[in-house]
């Protein structure tokens, strides 16, 4: 009797176990030795099937990729951006890079997929989102007639929420340009690129950068320039350029470091960066109202 017993609860420990409504990939053992199948944001390496290139920036260069875990090209395209060997910027700003874009969440910032490391952990990549029109500037060279006047102010106003969420989190850009404005569909932009990204200190207004490196100078505000000083407010000044760059449909000719004219910008660009003449208010919510104005 007793060992009917016994067989009695082995089988129902079995039924458990057999009919348990936790599938068995999310046991904590199968989780411990497979922790690329449980994070859903850790790419393996031996998945991504590399496409083709997708570009280069000063930093980094960014490739398309299929992540096909089942080998069988249903896997989905995303965009993987890597260090680019000699140059300035180190693993740690890159991990600096990926840490940020992994805490953004909105509509107008390209979105963090996750990370994938190499054999060894010797290197990184940071997996994003696929936007198959690329670039602003590729995709207003070959759609200029496409886009009119509404769309260009669409694209600017998309760009300035997506900068006045970062103004929320106290999130400096630093390298608002045209060729980090990526193109989701003919109707959406996405602010990419968070390679110079800096957090602005609780008790300042502005970030004072010290480390050496190149910098895209042409899209900087004067105080940048003169006192490596980095602010919401310099950011606004970059995106006067970007404005700039949009409405000459980022023509070579209009290109801001070929034609060099800082001080035309200047002037055209001043009743952005100082509305109301006070120049201590200045927002990318105040920006922002009058480009909505004008789209109504
Ligand atoms: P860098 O830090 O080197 O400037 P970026 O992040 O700006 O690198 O990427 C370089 C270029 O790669 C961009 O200008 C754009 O053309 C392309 N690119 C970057 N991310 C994507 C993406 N998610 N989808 C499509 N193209 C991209
Ligand atoms: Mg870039």
């Amino acid at each position: 009797r007793s060992i009917i017993r016994q067989l009695n609860s082995l089988i129902t420990s079995d039924y458990v176990i057999l009919h348990a409504t936790e599938p068995v990939t999310q046991s904590p053992v199968w989780r411990a030795l497979n922790p690329a199948q449980h994070d859903q944001t850790l790419f393996e390496e031996r998945h991504l099937r590399y496409i083709s290139p997708l570009g280069k920036g000063n930093f980094g260069s960014v490739e398309l990729c299929r992540y096909d875990p089942l080998g069988d090209n249903t896997g989905e395209l995303v965009a993987v951006k890597k260090l680019q060997p000699n140059k300035q910027s180190t693993l740690e700003d890159f991990q600096k890079e990926v840490n940020t874009l992994s805490v953004l969440h909105c509509d107008y910032i390209v979105k963090y997929r996750g990370v994938c490391y190499s054999m060894g952990r010797l290197s990184m990549s940071l997996v994003m989102e696929y936007l198959p029109h690329g670039s602003l500037i590729g995709y207003l060279e070959n759609n200029r007639h496409n886009v009119n006047t509404r769309r260009m102010l669409l694209f600017a106003s998309q760009i300035c929420k997506g900068m006045e969420y970062l103004q929320t989190l106290r999130y400096i850009h630093r390298d608002l340009a045209a060729r980090n404005i990526l193109v989701a569909s003919e109707s959406l932009v996405k602010i990419a690129d968070f390679g110079l990204t800096k957090i602005i200190p609780f008790d300042k207004e502005y970030y004072r950068v010290t480390q050496p490196g190149e910098s895209p100078i042409f899209w900087y505000a004067p105080e940048s320039i003169n006192d490596s000083k980095f602010s919401h407010k310099s950011d606004v000044w970059s995106f006067g350029i970007v404005l700039h760059e949009l409405f000459s449909y980022c023509d070579m000719v209009s290109n801001p470091k070929r034609v060099r004219i800082m001080y035309k910008f200047t002037y055209f660009f001043l009743p952005l960066y100082f509305p109301g003449g006070g120049g201590l208010k200045v927002s990318m919510e105040k920006t922002l109202k009058p480009l909505l104005e004008l789209l109504k």
